[in-house]
């Protein structure tokens, strides 16, 4: 059994105030693996204390200073990413291409945002004025478990480019994950207070970085609910807020569609990440002409995925990440049924001889109505509606009839046409005729997905504040 006792404030491991134990569970084997103390308003108050007497210094850095911040931060995550991919596996149980790719994408980050930097414009002009993008102040950092490594430090890395310091929550289900990043973004020698990373639950820890009046900004990602939550709480002081919440995307496949490759990319969108991901495609729209040929293509693809343990090579779906995650899954997949939708494969009940974990069957229902809920609410785990269409305004009109509107999908031979389509779903994200992988791209949802973008040139803005100057003299500035 690990145990961890300790959080990072103000470079430093420390033991928390706060005493309540948690018992984290192997995903894999639904045994004890691991506990975590966790910490609690007053930790949340020394944590954001550290970070605001870093902030002044640190806020008049220079943008090769602060690039030399992220070269390290790279540096000490990339050496240790074996451990972190393992670490990952055990914990979270992500397959292994998984939490390799989300290690990678992890210490790249700080690249990606390097790269940003470079040519980034601080200061620009409108019309006579110069106008300055200033850093926020301290800013909060509020994580999930479904990706621990990839967004603590994107967000930091905007954060620390931005000129901000940070107190970082992450997911209380990843306080191992959380326990060895700490630990290579410790070793990268940067200045004490710039990070600080407060293990906790969200209705202490979470609620108090929303309250509290020295933070000025929070980036949330988890779900909808939640988001709405720190809104709330953050108006009262004012905070900016960037919220990547939750999704139910749409993939229409368009009748032309080629299906060698769109069925392939259909079912990875609906896996991906064992189904616990904010951008899974899961109602699939497909045309009336040629569902019964949809329907048995994905039959076969699905039937062939390898659920089993993450450290096998083959494996492609894990275990879902906790107890509760695996009840809420099972309890959509009978409501499915209940609401008279088909199975076409899969169903409630583990996958056999995989009782102990927190496994389920990849599942597809098909007769399904956009109005149910299995189309309407986000299940987080690998479940797929197939839903039939009979026009492209259908199609368009079903893609774009949720409340949520992170990511979308199009497949189709024409491109005119794919693109013409792709141009009307309301979604932060469109993929045509495949997946892809953009770090500078802008990420986030319309509507109740979220607020804001992060990522790129728009992500790195929602951590500036613009200051209009009037009157200043560029011959008059200090050297
Ligand atoms: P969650 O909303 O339950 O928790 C996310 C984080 O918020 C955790 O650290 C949690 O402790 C904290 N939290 C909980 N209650 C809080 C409160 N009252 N105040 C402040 N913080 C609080 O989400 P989850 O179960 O960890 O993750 C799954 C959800 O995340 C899904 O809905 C998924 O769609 C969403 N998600 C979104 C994206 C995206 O980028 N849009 C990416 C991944 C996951």
């Amino acid at each position: 059994m690990q145990n961890i006792h300790h959080i990072y404030i103000n470079g430093q491991f420390v033991t928390p105030h706060g005493t309540q134990v948690q018992e984290l569970i192997n995903p894999t084997t639904g045994q004890p693996r691991a506990s975590v103390v966790l910490g609690d308003e007053t930790d949340v108050h020394a944590a954001v204390a550290a970070a605001k007497a870093a902030y002044p210094a640190y806020s008049r850095t220079s943008k090769q200073e602060r690039m030399a911040i992220l070269q390290r931060m790279h540096d000490a995550v990339a050496a240790r990413s074996e451990e972190l991919v393992q670490v990952m596996v055990e914990e979270y149980g992500g397959t292994l291409p998984f939490c390799r790719a989300s290690v990678q994408r992890a210490a790249n980050s700080f690249l990606h945002t390097m790269q940003l930097l470079e040519t980034f414009d601080f200061v620009r002009t409108a019309g006579s004025a110069r106008v300055v993008l200033e850093p926020l102040g301290v800013v909060g950092i509020i994580t999930p478990w479904n990706s621990s490594y990839g967004f603590i430090c994107s967000k930091l890395a905007t954060a620390l480019a931005a000129g901000s310091t940070a107190v970082i929550k992450p997911s209380e289900l990843s306080a191992a994950q959380t326990q060895i990043l700490t630990e290579c973004l410790h070793a990268a020698q940067i200045a004490p207070g710039l990070f600080n990373i407060v293990n906790g639950s969200g209705d202490t820890v979470g609620a108090a970085i929303t309250a509290h009046r020295d933070i000025a900004k929070i980036s949330f990602t988890g779900s909808t609910a939640v988001g709405k939550q720190i809104a709330r709480g953050a108006v009262e002081t004012m905070k900016r807020v960037t919220l990547e919440l939750g999704g139910k995307s749409p993939n229409v496949l368009l009748e032309d569609a080629d299906l060698d490759l769109a069925i392939p990319t259909a079912v990875a969108a609906f896996t991906f990440n064992s189904g616990q991901a904010c951008l899974a495609g899961t109602r699939l729209i497909v045309p009336a002409s040629r569902l019964d040929e949809i329907q048995q293509r994905i039959k076969v693809a699905v039937d062939a995925l390898i659920v089993g343990a993450p450290a096998d090579a083959g494996t492609q779906i894990g275990p879902l990440v906790n107890a509760a995650q695996h009840a809420r899954v099972q309890r959509y997949i009978a409501l499915g049924t209940q609401e008279g939708a088909t199975l076409l494969t899969g169903g409630t009940g583990h996958p056999p001889g995989m009782e102990n974990g927190y496994f389920v069957k990849p599942t597809v229902f098909v007769n399904v109505r956009n109005d149910m809920a299995i189309a309407q609410e986000e299940i987080f785990g690998p479940v797929l509606s197939i839903i039939a269409y009979d026009s492209e305004e259908e199609a368009i009109a079903i893609a774009n009839d949720t409340r949520y509107g992170l990511q979308a999908y199009v497949s189709s031979r024409d491109q005119a046409r794919a693109n013409r389509v792709a141009a009307q779903l309301v979604a932060g994200r469109v993929f045509i005729n495949g997946l892809y992988d953009e770090p500078l791209a802008p990420f986030g949802g319309f509507k109740q997905s979220g607020i804001g973008r992060e990522f790129g040139t728009y992500g790195l803005e929602a951590y500036l504040e613009p200051k209009a100057m009037m009157g200043y003299s560029t011959s008059h500035e200090s050297p």
